[in-house]
């Protein structure tokens, strides 16, 4: 499937109902979840969770090309929103409701699924998210050591800025970043505390993988 199809799929999903600010529930602009999912499967990434779901696009789109993913999601009713969407892109896919701190993986019938690592986390090729951006709370902060936890690829959206922090979280962790890549989002009218000029917020794609 071309990345114009899956990003033509996507801008057809239902959008967040009633957006939870205190969550940050907003969703990634469909050519911008195209672009992500898509890079995943040129590298061939097979096993991906999506952390903070909301209304689905990044796993949908993960779904659709043919990855095996699931999508942890804290709001049910986002979720709901996203098991809808699912079934309208005719995507197969597992959605667990839960903080994503306490999301360990998932066991699978097939025995396909992530192997359990020395930890005890559960693997996933990828992980993708469009994550809170507020980094001064520790709610951002606890997506991404999720992320390095269980994910041997990390694509994650961040807000202009976090580059320094986001190094040192990697270190932590034993990833490294491979890539940058800027992007331009706007952000919906629902979010009143951002003036019209700042709807359009720059954002950053940060790629990393675990150190061997
Ligand atoms: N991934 C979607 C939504 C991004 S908004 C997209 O790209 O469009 C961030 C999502 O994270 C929201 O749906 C919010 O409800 C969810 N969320 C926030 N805190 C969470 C937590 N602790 N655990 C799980 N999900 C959480």
């Amino acid at each position: 499937m071309k990345k114009t199809s899956v990003k033509q799929k996507l801008s057809k999903l239902e959008d967040f109902q009633n957006p939870r600010i205190e969550l940050e529930q907003y969703s990634t602009p469909p050519e911008l979840a195209a672009d992500i999912v898509y890079t995943c499967y040129m590298q061939g990434h097979k096993n991906v969770a999506d952390l903070g779901t909301g209304t689905g696009i990044l796993a949908i789109g993960a779904s659709i090309l043919g990855m095996n993913v699931t999508a942890v999601e804290i709001d049910a009713k986002a979720l709901e929103t996203a098991r809808r969407n699912a079934e309208k892109a005719g995507a197969d896919l597992d959605f667990v409701q839960k903080d994503v701190t306490t999301f360990e993986g998932v066991e699978t019938d097939n025995g396909l699924g992530p192997s359990r690592n020395s930890d005890g986390f559960r693997r996933f090729d990828a992980v993708v998210m469009n994550p809170p951006f507020n980094i001064q709370s520790s709610e951002g902060l606890k997506f991404w050591r999720k992320a390095f936890e269980i994910g041997d690829n990390v694509y994650g959206l961040a807000g202009k800025g976090f580059g320094t922090r986001l190094k040192r979280l990697c270190e932590e962790h034993n990833h490294e970043l491979i890539a940058r890549e800027a992007y331009k989002i706007g952000l919906p009218a629902s979010y009143e505390f951002h003036t019209e000029e700042s709807r359009s917020t720059p954002v950053d794609l940060y790629i990393t993988r675990r150190k061997k």
